[in-house]
Parts: C-alpha cells; sequence; structure tokens
C-alpha cells in the first residue's frame, strides 16, 4: 500500500482487483484510515457465469506470436489458425471448463461477501460487465458523478 502515499494518489486512486475477499477489505479499511484516507465507492463489473465461462473456455492463443483469439467472440478467419501469422492455435490447460467453473465458484463467494461488505457501508455500485466499453465507461461517470 506505500503507492498510496506517491504524490499521485493524492486526490485519488482506483483499486482493481482489490481486495478480493471480505478479509481483505477490513485489512484496507485499517491501513487507510491509518493514513486518513477511505474508499469512496466500489463498483462491481457483474458478468453472468455463462458469459465468463465462455470467456474463457473460448481463448486461444497463438503459440508463435501470442495473439489472443476467442472462438465465440473473436474467432480466427480460419479455425485453429492465427489470422496474423499463420501459426497454431492453442487452448491453456487452465482454461478448462471445469476449471473455469470450479474458480467461478470461489470468486462467486468471495465477491458476494466482499459486496455485503461495501452495500453495508453505502458503497457498492453493480454495473452489467458484459456491456459495451462505452455504456460501462457512461455508468462508471455517472455513478462517480453521484457521489
Ligand atoms: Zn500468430
Amino acid at each position: 500500500m506505500v503507492f498510496l502515499r506517491e504524490r499521485d494518489c493524492k486526490d485519488g486512486f482506483i483499486l482493481d482487483g482489490f481486495p478480493r475477499t471480505a478479509a481483505q477489505a477490513e485489512a484496507l479499511c485499517e491501513i487507510l484510515t491509518d493514513m486518513g484516507r477511505r474508499i469512496d465507492m466500489v463498483v462491481d463489473f457483474s458478468v453472468d457465469e455463462e458469459e465468463l465461462i465462455k470467456r474463457i473456455v473460448g481463448r486461444r492463443i497463438c503459440k508463435n506470436c501470442l495473439m489472443g483469439y476467442n472462438i465465440w467472440f473473436a474467432p480466427p478467419a480460419k479455425e485453429g489458425v492465427c489470422d496474423r501469422c499463420g501459426g497454431e492455435l492453442l487452448r491453456r490447460e487452465d482454461d478448462s471448463e471445469q476449471t473455469a467453473r470450479a474458480r467461478f465458484k470461489v470468486y462467486k463467494e468471495q465477491s458476494e461477501e466482499l459486496g455485503a461488505y461495501y452495500d453495508a457501508a453505502g458503497k457498492y455500485r453493480k454495473i452489467d460487465g458484459a456491456a459495451g466499453v462505452e455504456e460501462i465507461f457512461e455508468k462508471i461517470e455517472e455513478i462517480i458523478g453521484k457521489k
């Protein structure tokens, strides 16, 4: 948390992907309180389980140039072949559906607990994380503006 003392955090900061659990949120709150600071708002980019599973299970990566694809959302022109270099597309072993569902279950339990923690403090906002980039941007502006 040393970076929070940096000058560019003077007027505010965004934490992305942290805290992940209610216990981490409590620890963060103590640290911030000691620094005379606080969390103003928590934005949950909520994505439906099936959508998220497709994003993970559909991931492919070119073994030559590391270009990323998704067989549903960003497929290559020819199945299994990289558009950019013609290389073979591979799936990472931990991108299997079984692994993705197990990870999602843990994530869901932790994020519900975390959401409840911040909701109790009146700081929790949930938005549709599957929406388009512009829509998400507008929602965030709205949330920050309401603060
Ligand atoms: Zn490639």
